[in-house]
């Protein structure tokens, strides 16, 4: 086997009787791509292309973009790989699209928001998008990020329906898109949760904040609670309207990263994790230590608790795999 530096993840993310959760990768890069396809990633599931736009002080025209969003299919063939569109914005500023003087830049013009005072970007990023799908066989899903209402879902979908692609999806990590979940996957095909962001907007604490991590910390009941009210929406929208799929919940937040919080969010109902490559290996030896029965037993305790710390212990103490792992 070829040496890496990450350690392996072989196979794919199941629970020990087979329930399959696919491991997939966060990315920002070619690169980060093909490294993290070394490590066993079975997709992406969050590609941030803000790699393409940062550093610059115009808009990368559609042949960069293209040649940019291919390197990251060509590294997953046959495979998914969900593109999320620019999240420019709040901690990822961007000088020719955010406005530096907004006073609260996390609740301003970022992600999806942007096409409203900067329209065109994004229908380009489309096309983009589309013209590198079509050159590799990688399995393309595209979702917008800061979604807070369906409308914006709507809207989201019938641009990526305007550029010819097929699998329009939102980013859950603004609490009204939780609770609005079932309207929202009413109008698009799938959800990912970014609990990074739903984290912060649902305690009202800046994620960049060292000295608000207990806030920030995605084991808190009222996070949890949005998740499982995500998963439900999803069902919801799914039962309404059979013909056009299941609508299928992932987790792309670095929640997913945390074994036993990812086994959490299995037991929730929650169809993918996408994580570091490095925290694979982790996640995948936690998940295959439980049923599919004992991963919703953890669920239904993780959420009745009543404090993020109450929560982590309990699900804790029932994973002995756990000390391990160290
Ligand atoms: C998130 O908000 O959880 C997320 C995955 O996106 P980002 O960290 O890029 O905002
Ligand atoms: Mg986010």
């Amino acid at each position: 086997a070829a040496r890496s530096s990450l350690p392996a993840f072989n196979g794919s993310g199941a629970t020990s009787d087979g329930h399959h959760v696919p491991l997939l990768a966060n990315v920002g890069s070619g690169k980060d791509a093909r490294a993290a396809a070394e490590a066993g990633a079975e997709g992406i599931g969050l590609l941030r292309t803000e790699f393409c736009f940062l550093g610059r002080d115009t808009e990368p025209t559609i042949e960069e973009q293209v040649a940019a969003y291919g390197a990251v299919f060509e590294a997953f063939p046959g495979r998914k790989v969900v593109i999320r569109t620019l999240d420019a914005g709040a901690d990822k500023p961007l000088p020719f699209l955010t406005d530096a003087t907004e006073p609260n830049p996390a609740l301003g013009v970022r992600g999806f928001r942007t096409d409203r005072t900067s329209p065109g970007v994004l229908a380009r990023q489309l096309e983009a998008i589309a013209a590198a799908a079509g050159a590799h066989t990688a399995d393309v899903w595209v979702m917008a990020p800061m979604i807070s209402t369906a409308e914006e879902a709507a809207d989201f979908a019938v641009m990526c329906a305007g550029a010819g692609l097929g699998m329009p999806g939102v980013m859950v990590e603004v609490p009204a898109a939780a609770i609005m979940s079932e309207a929202v996957l009413s109008r698009v095909r799938f959800a990912s949760l970014g609990t990074n962001d739903l984290t912060q907007y649902t305690m009202a604490s800046d994620r960049q904040l060292g000295s608000l991590a207990s806030l920030n910390d995605p084991w808190q009941p009222a996070v949890l609670q949005l998740i499982s009210a995500t998963v439900a929406g999803a069902a919801r929208a799914t039962a309404l309207e059979p013909a056009s799929g299941a609508r299928t919940v992932g987790v792309c937040g670095e929640a997913a990263a945390d074994p036993a919080l990812a086994v959490v969010l299995a037991g929730m109902g929650v169809n993918t994790l996408s994580m570091t490559p490095r925290a694979l290996s982790g996640v995948g030896a936690v998940l295959e230590s439980v049923t599919l029965e004992q991963a919703k037993e953890l669920a239904s305790r993780a959420l009745a608790a009543h404090t993020a710390a109450e929560a982590r212990t309990i699900v804790r103490s029932r994973l002995p795999i756990l000390e391990q792992l160290g």
